[in-house]
């Protein structure tokens, strides 16, 4: 019986899951393009046009090795796979483990058979039992992956006698000029302007800058972007892992994750890649450290909180939070704040900033401000370059937004105008001050941190993480102004007039 190979649009490895032993001779795949996908939101133009364009590209790679592709375009994925088995009893039908779990619950519906996904460096189903019932802190499953990988290991004991080097990978934008990586440029093929053409006669609903070589398309163009990284990124990657310095918008980032989750790269490979840089002696421990937590730690771990968790898991509210997205998210005119539309405006123009103005500008905004988590979900889905719904609900949901009650983080990142104004230059530019939490010219960000923290009193009261904030919480002879301020702020960032 001919085996047909279900390839959804988030798994183009050539070599992993159910394409590994894949024979153009006898085996044929089929790839679905879901209209209610396409249409369920409107995406950033740069995210939409990345999926499809890597799509067209590894159908066309596969054809080329002499598969037969049916490429069909139908109303939902449900009715794409079930309009083929109509037209084809004869074949069976095979995917690898999906991504998501809408997608795993169609493919289960329709009788499909699935193999693991080995394109993670984790199994999933032995990691969701070894965890099974909660959570693993993220640095005590980093050095279970260090040590199980050993990677970065010297005798059972972490290279250089220390996990980690927080303490030299968090410094503040360096002052006055300093060299950082240019961006590699992907100049768009045919097939790329064939695409964008397409998703513009079809008006798809599209928001954001258009498709303009920022991003590869291809397993060829990823592998360059990884080259490039190791050669001009990776040996600074570490100092200024979570700097926001003005003049550049990768820093040292490697810009490697939409490739990753897309699966035209794959997490061993480029790991071995920086190793091997890392073994040829100019690249510090700490930057490989934090490049090498990044991929087999966080990445990883964010997987794993998504598959161990329940369906509901993308609906939990548990600080009740009920405010609107800011209209600055989509729309940086509409903010004075200069952090705030700096960022968005990255995000307008390429569909990705780096982690930590997601976590500590959009996320932490939306976090201390009360923004219902679904709609920062929601847009970060829409808007980020790499969003997977197994990246971003664990990372919005639990780390961004702690809507989850504290079982991914025991604390939440919550953090006033200090943290930025010490990780980026941003608040010399702006008509806040950083140091005031009441008045006119208060930062929003430190006004509602306070307030954030009063509001929550009784959610955090038994947690002696929030032991330190909550006491400063106590000390404040202002709050009475400071609760009336963040009135009026969250009020004004709702309306889109801050
Ligand atoms: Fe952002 Fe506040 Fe700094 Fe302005 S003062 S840039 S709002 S942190």
């Amino acid at each position: 019986m001919t085996r047909v190979i279900v390839v959804p649009y988030d798994q183009l490895s050539r070599h992993r899951g159910s394409m590994r032993d894949a024979d153009p001779g006898t085996d044929q795949v089929l790839m679905v393009e879901s209209e209610r996908m396409l249409r369920s939101r409107t995406w950033h133009a740069q995210r939409l046009h990345l999926l499809m364009s890597a799509a067209a590209h590894h159908a066309h790679a596969l054809r080329a090795e002499g598969f037969t592709v049916h490429e069909r375009s139908a109303s939902s994925m449900s009715d794409g796979i079930a309009g083929f088995r109509a037209e084809r009893p004869d074949v069976s039908l095979v995917a690898t483990e999906p991504r998501s779990r809408p997608l795993r619950r169609v493919l289960v519906d329709h009788d499909v058979a699935l193999m693991p996904d080995d394109s993670f460096l984790t199994p999933r189903d032995a990691t969701v039992a070894r965890w099974a019932g909660r959570l693993p802190v993220m640095e005590n499953f980093y050095r279970e992956q260090r040590r199980r990988l050993g990677i970065l290991m010297d005798d059972g004991q972490p290279v250089g006698g220390a996990w980690n080097y927080d303490a030299d990978n968090r410094l503040p934008p360096p002052r006055g000029g300093h060299p950082w990586p240019a961006p590699l440029h992907h100049p768009m093929d045919e097939l790329d302007v064939r695409v964008w053409q397409d998703i513009r006669d079809r008006r798809l609903p599209v928001t954001g800058a258009p498709p303009d070589g920022t991003w590869a398309t291809t397993q060829s163009g990823a592998l360059r972007q990884l080259a490039h990284f190791l050669a001009t990124g990776l040996a600074g990657f570490g100092p200024y892992e979570d700097a926001m310095p003005a003049g550049t918008w990768t820093v040292n980032h490697s810009l490697l994750s939409p490739y990753l989750n897309l699966g035209l790269l794959d997490p061993d490979e480029v790991v071995n890649a920086a190793l091997a840089r890392y073994d040829e002696g100019d690249v510090p421990l700490s930057s490989i450290e934090g490049f090498v937590r990044q991929v087999i730690g966080w990445r990883e771990y964010v997987n794993l909180v998504y598959w161990a968790t329940d369906d509901d898991y993308a609906d939990a509210n548990g600080l009740h939070a009920d405010q609107p997205l800011p209209p600055a998210f989509d729309d940086p005119t509409r903010t004075r704040m200069a952090c705030v539309a700096s960022v968005a405006t990255d995000v307008q123009q390429r569909a990705w900033t780096h982690h930590i103005p997601r976590l500590m500008v959009l996320a932490n905004l939306s976090l201390i401000a009360g923004v219902r988590p679904q709609a920062i979900l929601d847009w970060m889905r829409r808007m980020f370059v790499d969003a997977a719904a197994w990246v971003m609900v664990p990372n919005v949901i639990g780390m961004g937004v702690h809507a989850d009650g504290g079982r991914m983080m025991t604390k939440p990142y919550a953090a006033g105008g200090a943290y930025i104004n010490r990780m980026s230059n941003h608040c010399k530019t702006c008509p806040f001050d950083p140091r005031k939490r009441t008045g006119e010219d208060a930062c929003p960000f430190t006004t509602l941190y306070w307030d954030f923290l009063d509001r929550n009193a009784d959610a955090f009261a038994a947690n002696h993480r929030m032991g330190q904030p909550m006491a400063g919480l106590r000390r404040l002879s202002d709050l009475d102004e400071v609760r009336s301020r963040a009135a009026d702020v969250r009020q004004r960032l709702s309306t889109g007039d801050l």
